[in-house]
């Protein structure tokens, strides 16, 4: 029988040979097959059943024509995707992310990460994540609504609550779940718990717009309390602008913490009197539009463009990634770590590469990674699937209640793997092993399939 390190690098060359274009999925299946190297020494009957390589290959991946009409009458043709990726634990669960870099090297590792985050939740979810390369930015009520109601017709075939649900991601806010659900709807009737992130007045659960956002700083209040630290007085900044990073602001500003600045794919704003929040939720919430228009309110804050600047150099005691992936490279991270920062916690999927991950590491910086420290939304999305079928609808606080003790339950769980093998204070690795362990579980108890 061969060892856990040769196990799984012959599995990882095989990835790599069958996956080469698929840079994404690539980084992330790297990270989480490095930490789990001891498990396979630790339990060998995992290599024998073949775990990683079955695992490694999604259980069924759905691409398809969206077409649709623009405003001008214009045919317009994007292109759709389903990622099925482990029923392991649960039905498929995970988010659906419209923004033109989408394909399927991007829905395959949002898919792979989602299924030991939903693990780690210790909800009873699977793995998966779609989305389409249509870009939302500068396009109408109307052309989002067609676009959403043509992507829907041809999703519905492959999803239903039980089977797969899919939620928001980048790009799929309130209104786009609505006109999915609408869709949904005229085709097979009410079936409210077929989606996630529902509005408020047909079956969405209270806290879940909040609940990634939150949920991260829960998880950093975890990281800093074993160190003795808390969040109160502390400077942050929050990359992004979407509804992790607002929920994320708004839950700093709340414990006390000043965030300095926030950003969106044009560049970031800086406002040394800590970012309005009602501003910035007017400008990204109501009226879409770009970040720069912070400062026609806050004439002190300043904007630098992204050809200028990195909001990564700006000093502060804490970060939150909260927009995209690779969004945090070896420079910047070192920027962070020369500038002092006591804490990264990753609001968004994968924000950090590979190099940026060790540069943390080794100085010793607290690092809460995606898969643990923005599980609050998909945990509260559980909570949502949980009220529908129970046709009931729980108090803000006994959402948020709850969702607090998932992100101490995970931040513990997590710690606790990684010290078990022998990698103390390794939340990477911790979360990694924890969130491997329940699925590995239950693949090795339903046979080979
Ligand atoms: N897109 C979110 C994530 O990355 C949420 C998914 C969900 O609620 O299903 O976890």
């Amino acid at each position: 029988m061969v060892d856990g390190k040769t196990y799984v690098t012959s599995v990882f060359e095989k990835v790599k040979e069958n996956n080469n274009h698929e840079t994404e999925f690539l980084q992330a299946v790297q990270e989480v097959f490095d930490s789990l190297i001891p498990v396979f020494d630790k339990y060998p009957q995992y290599i024998e059943e073949n775990l990683l390589e079955r695992l490694v290959e999604p259980e069924r991946i759905v691409t398809f024509r969206v077409p649709w009409v623009d405003d001008q009458g214009n045919v317009q043709v994007n292109r759709g995707y389903r990622v099925q990726f482990s029923s392991a634990i649960g039905p498929y669960k995970g988010g659906l992310r419209f923004h033109p870099s989408v394909n399927q090297s991007i829905v395959k590792f949002l898919g792979f990460e989602q299924i030991f985050k939903n693990s780690l939740t210790g909800q009873p979810i699977g793995g998966g994540k779609g989305g389409s390369n249509f870009d939302p930015k500068g396009k109408s009520d109307q052309e989002v609504m067609r676009f959403t109601q043509s992507f829907m017709t041809e999703l519905q075939k492959y999803i239903g609550p039980d089977l797969d649900v899919p939620a928001g991601d980048i790009g799929v806010g309130g209104r786009e779940i609505g006109y999915l659900f609408g869709q949904y709807k005229r085709l097979n009737g009410y079936q409210n718990g077929v989606l996630t992130g529902k509005g408020l007045s047909f079956g969405g659960s209270l806290t879940r717009t909040e609940a990634t956002g939150y949920g991260a700083v829960y998880f950093a209040q975890e990281m800093l309390a074993a160190k003795n630290d808390c969040v109160k007085d502390k400077t942050a900044i929050v990359s992004g602008s979407g509804n992790v990073a607002i929920y994320a602001t708004e839950k700093l500003q709340e414990l006390g913490a000043k965030v300095l600045a926030v950003s969106d794919s044009s560049g970031y704003v800086y406002d040394g009197d800590g970012i309005n929040l009602e501003t910035l939720k007017d400008i990204k919430e109501v009226k879409r539009e770009r970040i720069v228009k912070y400062t026609e309110k806050h004439p002190n804050a300043v904007f630098t463009p992204t050809e200028q600047g990195h909001i990564w150099e700006i000093k502060a005691d804490l970060a939150f990634p909260c927009a995209t992936q690779n969004k945090i490279s070896e420079e910047d991270a070192k920027k962070l770590v020369s500038n002092g920062v006591i804490a990264v916690t990753e609001g968004a999927n994968m924000p950090s590469t590979l190099e940026a991950i060790t540069v943390f590491q080794e100085a010793n910086v607290l690092f809460g990674p995606a898969k643990a420290a923005n599980a609050g939304g998909v945990a509260v999305s559980a909570l949502e699937m949980a009220q529908n079928s129970g046709r009931t609808q729980w108090t803000f606080e006994e959402v948020d209640t709850k969702l607090k003790a998932i992100m101490t339950s995970i931040y513990k769980n997590a710690s606790s793997a990684a010290k078990e093998f022998g990698q103390e204070g390794n939340l990477v690795v911790g979360a990694n092993i924890a969130g491997f362990l329940k699925v590995a579980q239950a693949m090795s108890s339903q046979g080979i399939v």
